[in-house]
């Protein structure tokens, strides 16, 4: 190092900076413009974890009193389900943000110190339409958190023909608009997880593709693993970007119909399955509900599940299915009921839609038929408003629609 030396940044001489650190090509630094730069990185990397955290912390925590009367502005029924998920998200959030904030400020003082709690992932278990997705998506409107749904039969294990589990995470981080911290607080449905469980009546000789694999799988998403995720979706190949996404605070819904599971607890329980030879159909829907809503884990071993995968659904809930009225009360009287819907639609053409109440019961006991829950509703009133919604536009005389029982009919 020379007398004359300066310093490549300040320009100040190697004597007036009391040294200099030579780097290659002759360039020189100071070690104040050292200590600068230090600071300027370190307010960096301050400001990074700043957003980071604010990105964490970007959902609105509300008790679970205030969610489950948020949910029942949209969600018909299923009260015990809305009770069960209301605590359970309140304490998935509560433990967030305690973790992202760095723990308790009471840690010390009250000896939880060392306490680690643990994610309760959840299991809903309810027929088909009865409202698992719309209680998930619901919450998850409600909390500001970003939602995603994955199929688990779409899943199958690396290597084979079908998506990557990685795919499920991806479609949350694009809810997220790619904001990975987001992303890493969300939550995702999965449907359809029963259709991923060991068959012991699969008697191929090939691995079981769509079983005991896929539930491996899934089980690292959710206990909580680093996902490597490729961008663009799809399977993947050595020489791609990964974005990584955590997934130990992404909290996981499941659900599913669970076809045959009433009958497993039932003869657990060593208790008569009503047959349909010998009970109504109200009766045999009635002994179904009770029994589901005393599953227990052995039960759902018994079902198919690896008890591992069994172990990280903590949290199980029943939903039951939807009567005549409850399907009355989702057309007219939730908060976004269908009525609603298709009255705002044709108020936008200037028009008056009304319904009369034979017309909701015949669109109900419609519905009723198709055994599809909740989702059967839409594809009526569909059908139903077709040739209105295309004349209407037209007949500007026409002011008022009034539909009726023999319409529906
Ligand atoms: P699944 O139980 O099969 O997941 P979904 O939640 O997807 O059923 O229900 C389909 C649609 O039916 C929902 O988007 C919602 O509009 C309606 N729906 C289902 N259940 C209810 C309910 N209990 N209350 C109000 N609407 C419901």
């Amino acid at each position: 190092m020379g007398k004359d030396n300066r310093c490549s940044f300040c320009g100040r001489s190697a004597s007036d900076a009391g040294g200099l650190i030579a780097g290659v090509d002759g360039a020189f630094i100071c070690p104040q413009c050292v200590e600068t730069l230090n600071n300027v990185l370190a307010l960096r990397a301050a400001e990074d974890k700043r957003r980071k955290t604010a990105n964490m912390l970007d959902f609105e925590l509300k008790t679970p009193s205030e969610l489950k009367a948020a949910l029942d502005q949209y969600v018909v029924g299923q009260d015990e389900a809305k009770k069960v998920l209301s605590v359970a998200v309140y304490n998935h959030y509560k433990r967030l943000r305690a973790e992202v904030l760095g723990g308790d400020k009471s840690s010390e003082d009250d000896g939880f110190g060392d306490v680690e709690i643990e994610k309760s992932n959840i299991l809903l278990i309810g027929p088909t339409g009865s409202g698992k997705t719309y209680l998930a998506r619901t919450l998850a409107k409600m909390l500001k958190v970003p939602f995603a749904i994955g199929d688990a039969t779409t899943v199958t294990e690396a290597g084979y023909v079908g998506e990557d589990v990685e795919n499920i995470v991806l479609n949350l981080l694009r809810a997220a608009d790619y904001n990975v911290e987001k992303a890493q607080c969300g939550i995702i449905y999965v449907d359809e997880i029963d259709k991923i469980c060991r068959r012991t009546e699969n008697v191929s000789i090939t691995r079981d593709v769509g079983g005991e694999g896929v539930q491996q799988a899934l089980l690292k998403i959710l206990e909580g693993t680093v996902c490597n995720i490729p961008p663009k979706g799809g399977r993947k190949h050595p020489d791609q970007e990964y974005i990584r996404v955590d997934t130990r605070n992404i909290l996981f819904i499941c659900g599913g119909a669970f076809v045959g599971l009433d009958k497993i607890i039932s003869r657990r329980a060593d208790e008569k399955v009503l047959g349909f030879s010998s009970a109504s159909a109200a009766e045999n829907n009635s002994a179904k509900k009770n029994a589901l809503s005393r599953v227990q884990p052995e039960d759902l071993v018994q079902f198919g599940f690896i008890p591992e995968f069994i172990g990280r659904l903590p949290v199980v809930s029943t939903l039951n299915p939807l009567s005549k009225s409850d399907l009355v009360h989702i057309l007219t009287n939730t908060k976004n009921s269908l009525i609603r819907q298709y009255t705002k639609l044709l108020a936008l053409d200037g028009a008056k839609l009304k319904f009369t109440d034979g017309a909701v019961e015949a669109i109900a006991e419609k519905a009723l038929k198709f055994g599809t829950g909740a989702r059967a509703l839409r594809s009526i009133m569909e059908s139903l408003m077709l040739d209105i919604m295309y004349k209407l536009p037209d007949d500007k005389s026409r002011r008022e629609v009034v539909i009726d029982k023999d319409m529906v009919k």
